[in-house]
């Protein structure tokens, strides 16, 4: 199995130089425009038709590399439902395939076509890039400008993950409840921070917002994109964190799959935290390092049913009937059947854990409820 990686490289590039990045970046924005407004014309969203229709006239008009003009036509294809509601590509990125790109290894060296011809750049990156790109055959890549006026190029690496064998250990987490994610091991991640964090944000945001300019409409786009950063840097955390831990105790991953119970949640009148628990983007995310982190690191990642996880008791499995107040004491989980008390969230992911296991280990007894005359809920096994 293998699996895709973007390695972020920054460019190297003298002052001199910058016209000739800028003036390819605008007109390969200018290309995607003018055949999007095409695709859009005619309502042509297939690759070989929508080519005959504007390569000729594109690649006149801008000036470009065949190349280019081919990358503008696939970028876009590719982001055909994006693109049928944004109206225009900015001049940020460049896509670049084995023609237009070359990576010279021994020298960190990086050649690119331009639109006055092919110009070698040396790269700034550092051991663990290196590492990435070694022996890599790599055929697709990404030039970008960055806001702050630096140059980088995505290079999209291939690498072999190692099998992910089957585990008796499985570490639960639960997601968002009160914290951001619990591990059955005892770890949070406190919502706390980017609470607060969003909290000042919206203030600023508040504060600009009274002023309704033309620059403050900018520095509002500004907040939005630094509210996001900061969640991508959290879950890129969070999410090697856990899998590191998984790593290092030899264990698997588990989490519930919320994905399935989305549509029928969402007609149902539900609490607050769990509508922001099912359609949260943040989570998702969050899941999806985890995914691709677990996958590099050899490490099984299962889901689980997410029905009853915070009402069972992970000591006796007792399933306490209904979501209520009686076991669920703020912070706290008290069984009713056994009197165990444990953290509310701890509880959920030992549960899913619990689950975990059934599901990694098809073999293994699964969970019963231990109550007499009640059927077992749990026997997924
Ligand atoms: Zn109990």
């Amino acid at each position: 199995m293998t699996q895709s990686l973007s390695v972020k490289c920054k460019l190297i590039v003298p002052v001199e130089s910058r016209p000739r990045i800028d003036e390819t970046l605008r007109g390969f924005a200018d290309a995607c425009n003018q055949i999007l407004a095409v695709a859009k014309r005619d309502n042509c969203w297939n690759t070989t038709k929508l080519h005959h229709k504007v390569y000729k006239p594109v690649k006149e008009a801008t000036g470009l590399k065949a190349n280019h003009v081919c990358q503008a036509i696939r970028r876009v294809i590719n982001n055909a439902k994006a693109v049928k509601q944004i109206h225009k590509f900015r001049s940020t990125s460049i896509s670049l395939d084995i023609r237009t790109f070359r990576y010279v290894e021994k020298s960190q060296v990086v050649g690119v076509t331009l639109k006055c011809g092919r110009v070698d750049f040396k790269l700034s990156i550092g051991g663990y890039q290196m590492a990435l790109l070694r022996g890599q055959n790599l055929t697709s890549a990404t030039l970008c400008k960055s806001k702050k006026g630096d140059y980088y190029i995505n290079f999209v690496v291939e690498i072999d993950t190692p099998p992910t064998g089957k585990t008796p250990k499985v570490i639960g987490v639960d997601l968002g409840r009160r914290d951001i994610a619990t591990t059955s091991t005892g770890k949070s991640w406190s919502g706390e921070q980017i609470q607060s964090v969003r909290d000042r944000l919206s203030q600023t945001r508040a504060n600009i917002q009274r002023k309704r300019s033309r620059s403050s409409r900018r520095l509002l786009r500004r907040l939005s994109g630094r509210e996001r950063r900061f969640q991508e840097w959290l879950n890129h955390n969070i999410s090697k964190q856990l899998v590191q831990e998984a790593k290092s105790r030899d264990a698997a991953l588990a989490f519930e799959d919320l994905s399935g119970i989305r549509d029928t949640l969402n007609k149902k009148p539900t609490s607050k935290t769990e509508r922001r628990r099912t359609n949260n983007w943040a989570f998702y995310q969050l899941k999806m390092f985890v995914g691709y982190k677990a996958a590099i690191a050899g490490v099984l990642v299962v889901f689980v049913p997410p029905a009853y996880t915070s009402q069972t008791c992970s000591r006796c499995h007792h399933v306490h009937p209904e979501k209520g107040k009686s076991y669920r004491n703020g912070k706290k989980f008290k069984c009713g059947h056994c009197g165990f008390e444990h953290d509310a969230d701890i509880n959920a992911a030992c549960n899913i854990a619990d689950l975990g296991k059934s599901v990694s280990l098809p073999e293994s007894p699964g969970i019963v409820c231990l109550l007499e005359g009640q059927l077992p809920l749990f026997r997924l096994a």
